[in-house]
């Protein structure tokens, strides 16, 4: 038996694998890494398959990055993980400040955890507490978007609405308004619903929660920044807060660092994970106003009963800063834009392949559909068979095929990955006809 056949065994035995039912488990083909550079995850005996899913849309700068490894490893013989109890050290009190220098302006205090999930439940909570400490403790109801998707803990999954994901949990969830979906991704009656129960429910709203321009998990769909920056100005006139989820969508893989920079707007709460630490570390944050935070003053019962253990770890924080310091230094975000350009084009002249439709692209992601939306669809994942034999790691939502790869990926890689896109889609729609 080779080590990678060892390696599966051992997987398939005793590994509860993510997302993936008991028996998919066991017949799923499995990739071994062995190790990962660039854009490549690279197996024991050499194969490399290109990382078009990110790692789970996180590695923006590519796997191996070797400052981040030299900053993990400066980091790890000064202090790896310490209370942040009364305590504090350089990598988290530097890294807010310079975080909140690159966030929308108003965007003044940095609240650490170490997953997206959890930076959302952190916006949940402050958001509530908020209005339950402040003179207006009716506002205790949310509002979000259909097809949202905010995390997979019960808090987030409320105000989530992938139902693939959340369904079984649903008589858990705390209640969340929502329009109904958009019909032909027409969204202006979707935040026309949304601006009506604004206007007519506002007072017992605590905050609205979005995923700013593009909503990941729902299938890569977009909206427009017009949408976004009128809610901005209807969240107001409600009173309520305005909770931006920059997971996903941060640190630039749309374009600019932030969607949000899209609409021109600052959200009261944002929360960032994934590409904060570069996507080498569990890391997240959680920011807010001067104003929300201002909320939290006087006694111990006023003040935000929630952290974690590793809140501000030392590692995440030291590669977070080297991952700002990487963008500064690297331009990194005007050096994608002619990458960006160039995937647009490629994933919208996959238009010309009968049974691709809604080919979309902002910045570094992409996205086309081969079949009905949602996640029982097979056809997304025959082509990741394929494109896996070509090649490309690649991840589909269903039927929704899409590819996020770092900001930084070299041109001829990701023309690599633009070509194995389009053969491995190509050969099973020619198949299926
Ligand atoms: N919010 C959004 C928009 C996400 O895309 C994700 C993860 N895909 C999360 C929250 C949850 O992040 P995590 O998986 O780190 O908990």
């Amino acid at each position: 038996m080779s080590s990678d056949d060892d390696l599966i065994a051992l997987d398939r035995a005793h590994v509860w694998r993510p997302y993936t039912s008991s028996d998919d488990h066991e017949r799923r083909p499995l990739f071994v890494v062995d190790r990962a550079e660039g854009p490549w995850l690279i197996a024991a005996d050499g194969r490399r398959v290109l990382d078009a899913s990110g790692s789970w849309w996180c590695n923006n700068l590519g796997h191996g990055h070797p400052r981040l490894r030299e900053a993990i490893r400066r980091q790890s013989e000064r202090v790896m993980h310490c209370t942040f109890a009364a305590a504090t050290h350089e990598p988290a009190a530097r890294l807010a400040a310079e975080l909140i220098q690159v966030s929308p302006t108003g965007l003044n205090r940095v609240f650490y955890s170490d997953n997206g999930s959890t930076a959302v439940e952190v916006a949940l909570k402050v958001a509530f507490q908020y209005w339950q400490q402040n003179g207006q403790p009716g506002r205790r109801r949310f509002v979000a978007l259909p097809g949202a998707y905010h995390g997979d803990t019960t808090g987030a999954m409320s105000a989530g609405a992938v139902d693939e994901f959340s369904a079984v949990f649903r008589p858990l969830q705390f209640d969340v308004a929502r329009p109904d979906e958009p019909i032909e991704n027409d969204w202006t009656p979707v935040f026309d619903a949304l601006f009506a129960t604004l206007a007519e429910e506002g007072n017992e709203i605590a905050a609205v929660i979005v995923e700013p321009i593009v909503q990941g998990a729902a299938g890569m769909r977009m909206y427009s920044p017009a949408l976004l920056a009128e809610l901005r100005r209807k969240v107001d006139e409600a009173g309520a807060l305005l909770i931006a989820d920059e997971v996903f969508t941060g640190f630039g893989r749309t374009g600019p660092m932030w969607a949000c920079e899209h609409a021109g707007i600052t959200p009261d709460l944002l929360c960032t994970a994934k590409g904060l630490s570069g996507g080498v570390l569990p890391f997240a944050a959680t920011l807010a106003t001067e104003r929300v935070y201002e909320g939290f003053r006087g006694d111990k019962s006023r003040a935000l009963m929630h952290g974690h253990t590793f809140c501000g770890n030392p590692l995440g924080a030291a590669v977070a800063r080297e991952v700002l310091a990487i963008y500064r230094d690297d331009d990194v975000l005007a050096s994608a834009a002619p990458k960006a350009a160039k995937v647009k084009a490629a994933i919208e002249a996959m238009a010309a392949i009968p049974g691709v439709t809604s080919p979309r692209a902002l910045g570094m992601c992409a996205a086309f559909q081969v079949g009905e939306p949602g996640y029982m669809g097979k056809v997304g994942w025959e082509i990741s068979d394929v494109a896996l034999e070509l090649g490309a790691h690649l991840r589909p939502l269903g039927n929704t095929v899409y590819i996020v790869p770092p900001l930084n990926i070299e041109d001829d890689e990701l023309d690599q990955l633009l070509q194995i896109v389009r053969a491995s889609t190509e050969r099973v729609l020619r198949s299926a006809e």
